[in-house]
């Protein structure tokens, strides 16, 4: 766990200390994509892992008490629909299940608020599971009722590519695509279940059309806000407000690119710069797809640390202090998206640096029913309003 920062608070009884206050706080992850480690790379869970950004061991050291599993299926690799991308989920939610069989010592899968509250109790970590993408469903209605009877508990309509029931903010066709009649049953379909729906990565089109047709919470698993770092993937501020008027959460990134000022831009012209070093690495690399995605994902990031600007826990904190202000502090938590990108900040760079985050919430005036709220309080609160 990072030291640093220790010495700002001086705590006047031991119970003020912020990491006493950190670790009584149920601390839930919305998003994190690390069973794809697990799967693609064979990494040990329970083992300090030297790269990467979750384990177990890391998990403990920085409180965290409830981890979303992100279920994600690259559609570049796996296809946007068809058995492949079926299959491609299935896989990541059985690895997910395999850990908590092998290890209960440490996690204990759950679906429900109550669950994640008795993990907690019981020195757990609680193991949930979200669809991101929507891609696995395969364009049929019966499948959302069958993830949902597996553990998932959110899904979002689309990643960086739109499906053909809902648009993404990451492709061209996103712009002008909402959900269709279909989509809208889907959203219908998981308001009936108690599945959440999740608006990161979705288009802004796609996301009104989920506020205005859901009757249930909605939440931003991992998104931040585009008044202050303005791409496609944040939040406007009429976005925050008419999803806190569903009753929902807005669970803030950690990644530098949707929180920083200026670096998408900044990444976006190193990305062209490295591009030869990226292919070079793809190419060299004998095994496959996923192999040589790995192989790229490695040239990232090592470049982007060295060459892209140092972005700290306090941008994350601004981003929650933007939400505050616009919506109150019920309507916010975390989402980091560990493992599920290149670049994280320097000194929230793993999850054993979340009490850093407490420190930094503390350090600016959150109470700390205030930090546990946001922490995840206000999460369990959406989930028992599903
Ligand atoms: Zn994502």
């Amino acid at each position: 766990m990072s030291q640093q920062n220790q010495t700002q608070n001086v705590p006047s009884k031991p119970q003020d200390d912020p990491l006493a206050i950190h670790y009584r706080a149920i601390a839930i992850d919305m998003h994190a994509d690390t069973v794809q480690r697990v799967l693609d790379e064979h990494v040990d869970l329970q083992q300090q892992l030297t790269d990467g950004h979750l384990d177990a061991v890391r998990a403990k050291a920085g409180g965290l008490d409830a981890q979303f599993f992100s279920i994600w299926v690259e559609p570049q690799l796996f296809g946007s629909t068809g058995p492949r991308a079926v299959k491609r989920a299935d896989d990541q939610i059985a690895a997910v299940r395999a850990l908590a069989e092998k290890h209960p010592e440490t996690w204990q899968m759950a679906t429900t608020a109550d669950q994640v509250r008795q993990a907690a109790e019981n020195g757990k970590i609680a193991a949930l599971l979200g669809l991101e993408g929507g891609y696995a469903i395969d364009e049929r209605f019966e499948n959302v009722e069958r993830y949902y009877r597996m553990g998932v508990r959110y899904m979002s309509p689309a990643w960086s590519i739109s499906t053909s029931w809902a648009g993404s903010s990451g492709d061209d066709v996103g712009a002008t695509r909402g959900l269709n009649d279909f989509g809208k049953s889907v959203v219908r379909e998981m308001n009936r279940l108690g599945m959440m729906v999740d608006v990161s990565h979705v288009s802004d089109k796609t996301f009104w059309d989920i506020v205005n047709t859901s009757t249930k919470p909605v939440v931003a698993t991992h998104s931040a806000c585009r008044a202050i770092a303005d791409v496609p993937r944040n939040l406007t501020d009429d976005m925050i407000k008419a999803l806190a008027k569903t009753g929902g959460v807005v669970n803030v990134i950690f990644y530098p690119e949707h929180i920083e000022p200026g670096w998408s831009q900044k990444k976006k012209q190193l990305d062209s710069e490295i591009a030869p070093l990226v292919k070079q690495a793809s190419d060299s690399e004998p095994g496959d797809a996923v192999r040589k995605k790995l192989a790229r994902d490695r040239v990232r990031t090592e470049q982007y640390g060295r060459r892209l600007p140092a972005v700290t826990v306090s941008r994350v904190v601004d981003h929650i202090d933007h939400i505050v202000k616009l919506v109150g502090v019920d309507h916010v938590g975390i989402g980091s998206d560990f493992d599920g990108v290149q670049a994280t900040t320097a000194d929230l760079a793993t999850v054993a640096d979340l009490p850093n985050l407490t420190r930094e919430l503390l350090r600016r005036g959150y109470s700390e029913s205030d930090v546990a709220k946001i922490l995840g309080g206000n999460m369990l609160r959406v989930m028992e309003e599903q």
